[in-house]
């Protein structure tokens, strides 16, 4: 399939421009890899038709082949799709006992995946928990979960037969506050298919455990029904998150785009194999290669990116030998710097630069400062970038203020121009720009 993929974009890379044809082209080749990943067939449709809007209505950058270009598109596309609020790890689980109701399908994961959350939470973050079986249907489904916690030593609530959910709940909820745990985790029974007695077990047991999260477990293999799943559930319960499990099995992750598409609910974790460590936090940047069919498809994206940054630095680098250095040159080289890991790891790549790197640690450089700088090289007109030298008092105050700045501030970044241009002068002299440039980029 990737395979399939390269071929259009190495089609394209021969032709010289990005038309509306070639977009078309390439992109029914993403649509079929979509569609091979499991992607339902509304989702895919509605994806490629976003993808084509912003393909065609790109200027197409010089040193990248169009053809990368449309896959960097979709690539970005499909993370930005992916990506839900907030940071999928992190579980609401302040004002202990904090409860999580785990809800799904039968054989889902949910058990396991109660198991492995148990693990997480008391190993990662050092929370006392507590999981309590509420799966009354099946007898041997609260021994499972003692079973698991007995092997992770988490506390499993005692089972006392002849119970209901929404008792076990209760109790589950006592048990919680009384033994002082910060969070206690509620398994539900599934069904088979989503039917009424299902959902009203859950909602009531939602209604009495009121929990904090509310999880959706749903198999990561099962694609297009994972979707109709989630909306079912996500309308009666209301979930707070999506945990796919299976994720490590041949399936192509297409059901994560379909999730998130449909129901817009952050996937929080993806289960990654049977036993309980098997638990990751979820990352759009995995399941999107992987549903590009990975690879040589990431690779290609990533190219386009250093090949945009090489041109840039080339660029750069001409004025530099020249002795040319104004205020648009140290805007890119501030940019640069932010995108590269902030000052200290840049400075410290530069040859002789260990020290000032040093030096510029203790005077309180960091990267808020970068980005304070760069707001200030913004508001100058484009003359006064040329040429700071032409900044009166009047201006620098307005500039300042436009900034939201003190005057002193862009008074050091003035200083700190002068003096980088003059070391570029200087550098470019003896020849070692390249050589110091070169460490950089
Ligand atoms: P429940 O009915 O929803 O509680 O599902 P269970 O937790 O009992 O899991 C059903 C089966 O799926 C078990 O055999 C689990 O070991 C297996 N399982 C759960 N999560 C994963 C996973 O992420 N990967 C794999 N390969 N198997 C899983
Ligand atoms: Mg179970």
């Amino acid at each position: 399939l990737s395979e399939r993929l390269s071929g259009v974009f190495d089609r394209l890379t021969r032709q010289g421009a990005l038309t509306e044809d070639d977009v078309r082209t390439a992109l029914r080749e993403v649509r079929v890899a979509l569609l091979e990943a499991d992607v339902s067939l509304p989702v895919a449709r509605d994806f490629i038709k976003r993808v084509q809007a912003k393909a065609t209505g790109s200027a197409v950058m010089k040193s990248i082949t169009p053809g990368q270009q449309v896959v960097k598109i979709v690539h970005d596309e499909l993370i930005a799709t992916l990506t839900g609020e907030g940071d999928p790890g992190k579980l609401k689980i302040d004002n202990p006992p904090a409860p999580i109701l785990m809800v799904g399908l039968q054989g889902s994961g949910k058990t396991t995946t109660t198991a492995k959350l148990a693990r997480r939470l008391k190993d990662r973050e050092g929370k006392r928990v507590l999981m309590a079986s509420l799966d009354t249907n099946r007898p041997a489904a609260m021994e499972q979960l003692a079973i698991l916690g007995t092997q992770i030593g988490v506390d499993t609530l005692p089972i006392v037969a002849g119970q209901t959910a929404v008792q076990i709940a209760k109790r589950a909820k006592q048990q919680a506050t009384l033994g002082g745990y910060d969070v206690f985790l509620l398994d539900t029974a599934g069904r088979l298919h989503i039917d009424d007695v299902l959902m009203d077990e859950v909602q009531a047991v939602r209604d009495v455990a009121a929990p904090r999260e509310t999880l959706l477990v749903v198999d990561g293999l099962t694609g297009q029904d994972a979707v109709n799943v989630a909306a079912e559930f996500d309308g009666k319960l209301g979930v707070s998150g999506v945990i796919l499990t299976r994720m490590d099995g041949d399936g192509r992750g297409g059901a994560a785009l379909s999730m998130r598409a449909v129901t817009g609910k952050p996937i929080r974790f993806v289960g990654l194999g049977e036993k309980t460590d098997a638990l990751e936090v979820f990352d759009p940047q995995r399941i999107a290669g992987r549903i590009l069919g990975m690879g040589d498809i990431v690779a290609l994206v990533e190219k386009a990116q250093e090949t945009l940054e090489v041109e840039q630095a080339e660029r750069m680098m001409k004025r530099f030998q020249k002795g040319q250095f104004n205020m648009n040159d140290l805007k890119g080289q501030l940019e640069q710097m932010m995108k590269m890991g902030g000052m200290q790891s840049v400075m410290g790549m530069m040859p002789g630069m260990g020290k000032m790197s040093k030096q510029a640690e203790a005077a309180g450089f960091d990267d808020k400062m970068l980005r304070r700088q760069v707001a200030l090289i913004d508001s100058m007109t484009r003359k006064e970038r040329a040429n700071p030298a032409l900044l009166q008092a009047s201006r620098k105050k307005r500039i300042a203020k436009g900034a939201g700045l003190e005057v002193s501030e862009l008074n050091r970044l003035l200083k700190q121009h002068r003096q980088m241009a003059d070391m570029m002068k200087k550098l470019g002299k003896k020849g070692m720009l390249k050589q110091a440039m070169g460490s950089m980029f």
